[in-house]
């Protein structure tokens, strides 16, 4: 989402200021930090980064620095007290109000601070998307309203609120007009998605993906990221009936036990999620799924750990996130003993990622001498004269191949699996790409 958000920033700031990124820090005008709070490691990086960016500033006193993002808005004026050469600090919300914040600090060089949550207005006021290449994120809806004990994502981005349904279908239309083929629809929980029509009715997720993958030349939806809660009957319908949308699925369960599901406050069960993934998979046999993780939430037991490891084996995830619990200041949990020694905390991640590597390389031998839709990426990173590409199961395949065909479907047959990625060898261009699944 923040990847998303940066882009914006850069489109905006382009059409505003003619301004052109540049990876060249000591050429920069304006040097702009897209920041994450949603554990304290990415918020840490915060500081120590500005502290480098001081000196650029020391060498060129018209320099702007800029802070966005979540630990901006958590921390809003703190970040100016604590590193009184940022010139601006604004949140997820308030990102379309850069440029004008931009023009206010050049012209008056007093430091700029909004982190407010105006809501919708931020896609109203932001340019048509620009894209190089076949893929494009679509923001669907903003914040979150979960509360998850652990998570600062509602106090940071503020509370859910959806994107109305003409919007995102006219923004996907562009983006098709741009060629591109494959959409990743963004949320923090996009299946919570109810965005108003222009009907004055609502529309569910479920509905939006039929639209979205209607658009003429959209072949592949994906979509990040869902919450198990509202996996209702709707949904699974869309895979019965919808070749576009990917067999593959990223739905965050981050626990196996009950008891640490309750004092997480998911709102779900382990039975429960068994039972979404088993509709899903009556429904789309071939689905892959990956999942995210927490490891030492407060109080989490030998015995709480254990049934994590066996839903995993119940569920066989693929390449999935996982992470170390982290306190979140003004969060519930940030209120319980955090009791799970260190040591122990990495030693049960350490296990727990080793198995999903496992059965996630498992995958991918499987997937040897079967044949898999790639879309192109464009030239191998390591080896130009090779074309890269991903599966629907968002496997990165290297093969040989004609430049012309980035942005393209090709039929690759997978030959060998290595760790991170797949190696294969090119059937041909696949051209009516709806009338069979991507
Ligand atoms: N909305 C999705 C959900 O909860 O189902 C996921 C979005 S969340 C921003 C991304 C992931 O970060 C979560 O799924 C969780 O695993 C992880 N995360 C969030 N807060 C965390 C914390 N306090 N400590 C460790 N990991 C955290």
């Amino acid at each position: 989402m923040n990847e998303y958000d940066s882009s914006r920033m850069a489109d905006l700031l382009a059409q505003t200021h003619h301004m052109v990124a540049t990876s060249e820090e000591g050429e920069a005008d304006m040097l702009l930090l897209n920041t994450c709070s949603v554990r304290e490691k990415a918020q840490e990086k915060v500081f120590s980064q500005l502290g480098r960016w001081r000196k650029l500033k020391d060498k060129k006193p018209g320099l702007v620095i800029a802070v966005g993002g979540c630990v901006a808005s958590q921390e809003g004026e703190m970040i100016l007290r604590r590193a009184p050469y940022v010139d601006i600090v604004f949140g997820p919300q308030t990102l379309h109000r850069l440029p004008k914040m931009l023009d206010e600090v050049r012209r008056t060089r007093v430091k700029a601070l909004d982190i407010s949550f105006p809501e919708i207005e931020k896609f109203d006021c932001l340019p048509p998307p620009k894209v190089d290449g076949a893929k494009a994120f679509v923001s669907i809806m903003e914040g979150c309203s979960k509360y998850c004990s652990f998570c600062v994502v509602p106090y940071t981005r503020g509370t859910e609120f959806s994107r109305p349904f003409d919007d995102v279908i006219t923004e996907v239309y562009e983006l098709a007009g741009q060629g591109v083929r494959e959409v990743n629809l963004l949320g923090q929980n996009v299946n919570g998605y109810l965005g108003r029509t222009h009907e004055g009715g609502e529309s569910s997720f479920a509905d939006l993906l039929r639209f979205v993958a209607a658009v003429d030349g959209i072949d592949r939806v994906r979509y990040t990221t869902s919450h198990p809660l509202h996996f209702d009957d709707e949904l699974i319908e869309v895979y019965r009936d919808t070749p576009q949308l990917v067999s593959h699925l990223h739905l965050p369960v981050q626990a196996g036990a009950d008891r640490i599901l309750s004092l997480m406050k998911r709102g779900y069960t382990t039975e429960y999620y068994k039972d979404v993934v088993k509709r899903l998979r009556a429904a789309r046999p071939d689905i892959s799924l990956s999942s995210d993780f927490i490891i030492g939430f407060p109080g989490e037991s030998d015995e709480d750990f254990e049934q994590t490891m066996a839903l995993i084996e119940d569920i066989n995830f693929d390449q999935s996130f996982s992470f170390i619990y982290s306190q979140r200041p003004g969060t519930p949990a940030a209120d319980l003993p955090d009791d799970v020694p260190m040591e122990v905390k990495k030693a049960r991640l350490a296990r727990l990622q080793a198995r999903i590597n496992e059965m996630a390389s498992a995958i991918s031998a499987s997937m040897i001498g079967s044949e898999q839709v790639v879309l192109v990426d464009g030239p191998s990173r390591k080896n130009p004269a090779e074309l890269t590409g991903k599966t629907q199961n968002h496997r990165s395949v290297t093969f040989t191949g004609k430049q012309a065909w980035k942005g393209r479907f090709v039929r690759v047959k997978i030959t060998d699996s290595y760790v991170n990625s797949l190696r294969g060898e090119a059937l041909g261009l696949v051209e009516r790409l709806n009338t069979e699944a991507a």
